[in-house]
């Protein structure tokens, strides 16, 4: 593993905390600003935002003096009333695997978590944070230690993206198929449907054509079980589902996955049924991670393979990942290939998920930053003095 620190002139680069990011903002948005700080006329705002779209999420530029097509006194008034610049990266680390690491501070108290995992080829997925900490408590979940510290923004999830590319150095790179940053799941920190509405402005910016162009079927939603933002999530993000379920049955599952006493098994299955755009081809993937005596009896395959009849489904096996004072242990491979085997005969092809970054501490459920709640007229203050 090595370990180090960016260079402090990224430091430098961190936006003052009040100016508002325009590379946090959905199109929308980025023309209201614009029109509302009487910056552009009513006839040119589409031509401007397209402009300035492209600058910011197609070339990456973090200082609007790059913007060559943009006029000097434009350019000197967007810097002197909003940013462009990346929150700093507190932390970088790199796993023997490739798997890649960042720690991003966005505001005081507020670190956030990402995860780069490469895949076979260039292709890879970046695994992103909704939230500071969660409020779900899953018991094998490390996050689920932490107290909810916050909902992330819309900015602070774009800004995890943007903080990857730089680092892979993929600006305005290679398109579709050749990209090393190829998709995107949400399933770093948070549970994200209970931060649906920046969630999905975060997808609108990221999977937008004209700029990074990640495509919905490439981004990947998880979630424990928020059965009544099911529809929504599917209608306002076309992102991929997948749905983290751990147990067969809802004695086991009110224990791993809390949340399932509020919506049991049988709702979340009729929700996810009725989940919009599901088909052959855009599958729901289910998660399940392997607990060693607790869900992983053949038993438990044969009931999961019952309980997904009719659903177009993927399987993802996930070996427990183990953290500082877990309460559990993974199951031995032995126990997972058996397990996998009843799933393959099913017609569920390589559902063992290989653990990266492990010796990072950046494989799923293993985040956990140091964010610890501040108390509103605390962090008012030290905003106020920033
Ligand atoms: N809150 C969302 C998304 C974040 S968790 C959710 O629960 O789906 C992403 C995935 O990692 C989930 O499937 C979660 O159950 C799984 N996970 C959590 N802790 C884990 C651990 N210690 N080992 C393996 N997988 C874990
Ligand atoms: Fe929250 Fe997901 Fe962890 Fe459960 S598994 S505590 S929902 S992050």
């Amino acid at each position: 593993m090595t370990s180090l620190t960016l260079d402090p002139s990224h430091a430098r680069a961190a936006a003052p905390a009040l100016a508002p990011n325009l590379g946090g903002m959905t199109r929308a948005e980025l023309t209201a600003t614009l029109l509302d700080g009487g910056l552009v006329e009513d006839g040119k705002a589409r031509m401007r935002t397209g402009q300035l779209w492209r600058w910011i999420h197609l070339a990456g530029v973090t200082d609007f003096a790059r913007m060559t097509n943009v006029s000097k006194a434009l350019q000197v008034q967007l810097a002197e009333r909003f940013t462009i610049a990346r929150p700093e990266v507190v932390e970088r680390q790199v796993s023997k695997d490739g798997t890649r690491k960042w720690l991003i501070r966005t505001a005081p108290g507020i670190e956030i978590e990402t995860v780069y995992i490469p895949d076979v080829g260039r292709a890879g997925a970046l695994c992103v944070s909704s939230q500071v900490g969660c409020t779900l408590n899953c018991t094998f979940c490390h996050t689920g230690t932490q107290p909810l510290v916050r909902n992330l923004t819309a900015a602070e999830i774009i800004a995890q993206v943007q903080v990857a590319k730089d680092d892979l150095e993929e600006w305005g790179g290679p398109e579709g198929e050749d990209r090393r940053l190829s998709n995107i799941v949400f399933m770093g920190m948070g549970e994200p449907l209970y931060n649906l509405k920046n969630v999905a402005d975060a997808i609108e910016v990221i999977s937008d054509n004209e700029g990074i162009a990640i495509s919905r079927r490439r981004i990947t939603v998880s979630t424990s079980g928020v059965v009544p933002e099911l529809k929504a999530l599917g209608e306002t993000t076309q992102a991929m589902l997948a749905i983290s379920l751990h147990a067969t049955n809802d004695a086991l599952r009110d224990v791993l996955v809390p949340l399932n006493r509020k919506y049991p098994i049988a709702q979340l299955m009729a929700g996810i049924r009725a989940y919009p755009g599901l088909s052959n081809a855009r599958r729901v993937t289910f998660e399940y991670v392997m607990l060693k005596g607790i869900n992983d009896s053949p038993a438990e395959a044969r009931a999961l393979v019952q309980l997904l009849k009719g659903i177009p489904a993927k399987i993802n096996l996930i070996p427990f990942n183990p953290w500082p004072g877990s309460p559990y242990e993974c199951s031995s491979w032995s126990t997972i290939e058996s397990f996998a085997a009843i799933l393959n005969r099913a017609g569920y092809a390589s559902p063992i998920r290989t653990p990266r970054g492990r010796d990072i501490l950046a494989a799923c459920g293993q985040l956990k930053s140091e964010s610890e709640k501040v108390r509103a007229s605390v962090r008012r203050k030290l905003e106020a003095a920033e």
